[in-house]
């Protein structure tokens, strides 16, 4: 892998994150050596910032598996005092964190010579140009024949602009529903607390922010784990409003016992907004810009490797298409139906998710969350909903 500013490239990928590294990953195991690939990147240093969770269907590929942090079998969800738990040996969730991803994924290209990752550099505009794109930066021009741009118009969803000439975030994600925001802080307790075994997907769930909120635990160890406050709300806010909220859950959970911060992440994701299709050949919109984020649910980086994966292979053929497609026409009209019955009811989702944990078995419900539903499974979601509002919901959507 090089790292100097080149003059050309076949292949432009614009920010080297989750999606840009996915792509160049599966370009190189995909055994393109007669494309070169070059990565714009704006940070000079890659850090560990966000843990990607996933329920497993083996879908990761086989060298990046050695990545995953940590998997679980039991995952919870709880209101007030009833709590449900569901068990999947089959397909646990699975934790991995940005760091280790990044690292190897940047090791698997570095022995590469078509591929160069140019750091500390940014993109600024995009235009067209003989047969391909101009792409101006902070370190000068690069020709390009095809260009992915993943740049999210915000950096790390603090709500600080990604480049002075992005446009901001609530102007891009417009068309979202809701939003699903976070705060999250990982600590270590110098006693054993946690119960390793089981993820806390939805635990005291409760109407909040207008929407509904949460918390999440993923516990590494009985004395370390990952604790979120989340929001699915339709106000569109900086993450780091919720610090205080999620100290608060931190200490609903551990009482006045002494903890240590040990990491912080935080998250904006738009629901239900779809992505941005290119209007131009050869350029494609990827990552949470171009879709990558599930409608109902803010998953996005399996869907991101599938999208990755065929994008490669379609990029070895000389094609690059307008969109990611990451949903099926069924997946996104029930993803959107539950979001706006979640936005115009609030004060029913907790009672909805406890509904939906009670009656889906932990197959059918990892199978819908990895939208690997089969029509049975359609079927189960829709009966396990409260169905005068997803009727009415379903009929005013379309009259
Ligand atoms: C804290 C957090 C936790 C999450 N947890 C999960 C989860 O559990 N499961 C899940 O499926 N999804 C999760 N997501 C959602 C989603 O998977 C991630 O946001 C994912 O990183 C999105 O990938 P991306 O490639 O679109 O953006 P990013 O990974 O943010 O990559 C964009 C890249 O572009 C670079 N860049 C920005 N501007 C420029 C520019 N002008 N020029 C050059 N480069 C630029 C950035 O530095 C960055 O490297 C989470 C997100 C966050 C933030």
């Amino acid at each position: 892998m090089k790292n100097l500013f080149p003059e050309k490239s076949d292949i432009a990928i614009i920010g080297g994150g989750s999606a840009g590294l996915a792509l160049a990953f599966h370009l190189a195991e995909q055994g393109n050596d007669r494309l070169s690939v070059t990565i714009v990147e704006s940070r000079s240093d890659y850090q560990n910032d966000r843990t990607w969770c996933f329920w497993d269907f083996n879908e990761l590929h086989e060298k990046l598996r050695p990545i995953i942090r940590k998997s679980w079998q039991n995952w919870s969800f709880s209101k007030g005092e009833r709590t449900i738990v569901h068990h999947s040996a089959a397909h646990p969730y699975c934790a991995v964190s940005a760091g280790d991803y990044y690292e190897k994924v940047l090791a698997c290209l570095r022995v590469l010579d078509n591929f160069t990752i140019v750091k500390n550099c940014q993109a600024t505009s995009i235009t067209t140009h003989k047969g391909g794109y101009l792409i101006a930066t902070s370190q000068g021009e690069m020709w390009s024949r095809y260009i992915i741009d993943t740049r999210p118009p915000i950096h790390d969803y603090h709500l600080k602009k990604s480049s002075p000439s992005a446009p901001s975030y609530s102007e891009v994600f417009s068309g979202a529903i809701l939003y699903q925001i976070f705060f999250g802080v990982e600590v270590e307790l110098d006693y054993d607390f946690f119960d390793d075994s089981t993820v806390q997907l939805m635990a005291n769930l409760t109407e909040a922010h207008n929407g509904l909120a949460f918390r999440y635990v993923l516990p590494y160890s009985a004395n370390r784990a990952l604790v979120e406050y989340t929001t699915f709300t339709p106000h569109f806010f900086a993450a780091q409003q919720l610090k205080s909220d999620c100290l608060s859950a931190l200490e609903q959970l551990l009482g006045k016992s002494k903890f240590e911060i040990v990491y912080e992440e935080g998250a904006v994701l738009p629901m239900g907004f779809g992505g941005v299709k290119s209007s131009r050949s050869n350029l494609l919109y990827a990552g949470i810009v171009g879709g990558s984020v599930r409608d109902s649910t803010g998953f996005a980086f399996i869907r991101t490797q599938r999208w990755a994966a065929r994008c490669a292979a379609d990029l070895a053929k000389g094609r690059l298409s307008k969109s990611m497609a990451c949903d099926t026409r069924v997946d996104e009209f029930m993803d959107k139906t539950f979001l706006r019955v979640l936005r115009k009811h609030p004060q029913l989702a907790p009672k909805l998710f406890m509904s939906m944990a009670q009656n889906l078995s932990a197959e059918t419900f990892a199978r819908f969350m990895m939208e690997k539903s089969t029509w049975p499974d359609y079927l189960r979601v829709i009966m396990a909903m409260p169905k005068k509002v997803f009727f009415q919901q379903i009929i005013s959507t379309s009259g």
